[in-house]
């Protein structure tokens, strides 16, 4: 096991393309990092070059206290599960996980040892025998993981390896994945444009976009304070509600105007915050998560709270109903929905909630930018 470290990590390609600019991360030993974002950002490459499979352009990767630039990727003592799992046809599983052990001539008792434990660990001990095109997509993805887990590398790289499979087997694995990482402890960088399994699966989240570093931190960070528009937009699901307003300041207290309606917003959201004066009269966009928007009897509501917006659109989802209002573009979704049916007066929420008015009061999350 050790760490992992990159320092001003860049990749151009030989057609002039920038696919990582001036990446650093420090991946603690045993850590669970994932690197997240939409195709094309540049998180495979950035895998590639710490796997010794792209050459390094710029920067440095270290691994355990080693730089590793100009050494090959089969010396690197790190192990990749790729999303086509890359096993050999002809062998069955007991030989496929125990490949790279037979080429480093480990003695066979050892070997079967190993084999065992891992066929164990991840439940295939009764499909050894059986050659890949005979077993289903997650044990295939079971058997990737077994070689990389057996050959006890420094480090895992996984490269989507959850994306061939079926929704259902996907959350089944993401859980086994993280298990198994936490039980045996190995320093772990993965790869998804899935920010749902980013964020269950990863200590930290590192969010690339263009081949840039965005933001890195934990999970809770990452959707509680994200530091732009984009890692707002894209952490979450539903989405955060990212609505145009223009911020105005009346007698020390800020508002943001909407069409017609003015919000207030609570002191917390503007704590630590000092460069917020300099947008006052400006058009700002007001981050805001669905679950943060409080949906109180109307009655009940204080100055600087009513957003009269009419539902529009009810997606029941069953543990959550989305409603949607049109406030400005994009709309605003609350999936608070407990309070939308008891001002509707009835249980029969998909139906009754369109045309309920929603009553805005903001959390300390709500961001400005
Ligand atoms: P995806 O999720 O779609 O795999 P990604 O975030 O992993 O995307 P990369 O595969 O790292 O992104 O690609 C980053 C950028 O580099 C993209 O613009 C891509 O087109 C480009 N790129 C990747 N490989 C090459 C190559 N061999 N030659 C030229 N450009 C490349």
């Amino acid at each position: 096991m050790a760490e992992v470290v990159l320092t001003g990590l860049g990749k151009a390609y030989g057609d002039g393309t920038r696919a990582v600019t001036d990446l650093n991360l420090e991946i603690r030993d045993g850590e669970f990092l994932v690197l997240v974002g939409p195709s094309g950002c540049g998180k495979t490459t950035a895998l590639r070059m710490i796997a010794g499979l792209e050459q390094i352009t710029e920067g440095t990767v270290h691994i355990g206290e080693q730089l590793v630039n100009d050494v090959p990727s089969r010396d690197r003592d790190v192990a990749m599960v790729f999303q086509s799992y890359a096993l050999y046809p002809h062998l069955n599983v007991y030989d496929n996980i125990a490949f790279g052990l037979t080429l480093r001539k480990l003695p066979k008792s050892e070997i079967d040892h190993r084999v065992r434990e891992v066929a164990e660990v991840l439940e295939l001990t009764e499909h050894l025998d059986r050659k890949p095109r005979n077993l289903s997509g997650g044990q295939r993805q079971r058997v990737a993981m077994g070689r990389a887990i057996v050959r006890a590398p420094q480090a895992f790289l996984m490269d989507e390896p959850l994306s061939n499979l079926d929704a259902k087997l996907r959350v089944q694995m993401r859980a086994q994945i993280a298990r198994i990482q936490r039980e045996i402890g190995v320093t772990t960088v993965y790869v998804t444009h899935d920010q749902t399994e980013a964020m269950t699966l990863g200590d930290r989240v590192a969010v690339m976009r263009r081949g840039v570093l965005q933001q890195v931190g934990p999970p809770q960070e990452l959707y509680d304070r994200p530091v732009n528009l984009f890692v707002a937009g894209f952490i979450g699901s539903p989405g955060m509600n990212l609505v145009s307003a223009r911020l105005d300041e009346n007698d020390g207290r800020y508002w943001v105007s909407l069409d017609s309606d003015a919000l207030l917003l609570p002191e917390s959201v503007l704590r630590g915050r000092p460069r917020l004066r300099q947008y006052v009269g400006r058009e700002v966009v007001v981050g805001i998560r669905p679950e943060d928007m409080e949906d109180t009897a109307l009655a009940d509501a204080r100055e600087g709270e009513i957003l009269h917006s009419v539902a529009d659109l009810v997606e029941a989802m069953g543990s959550d109903v989305l409603v949607h209002f049109p406030v400005d573009v994009p709309p605003v979704v609350t999936d608070d929905t407990r309070e939308l049916a008891k001002d509707a007066g009835t249980d029969d929420l998909p139906r009754t909630a369109k045309g309920t008015v929603l009553v805005g009061r903001f959390s300390p999350r709500t961001r400005i930018y």
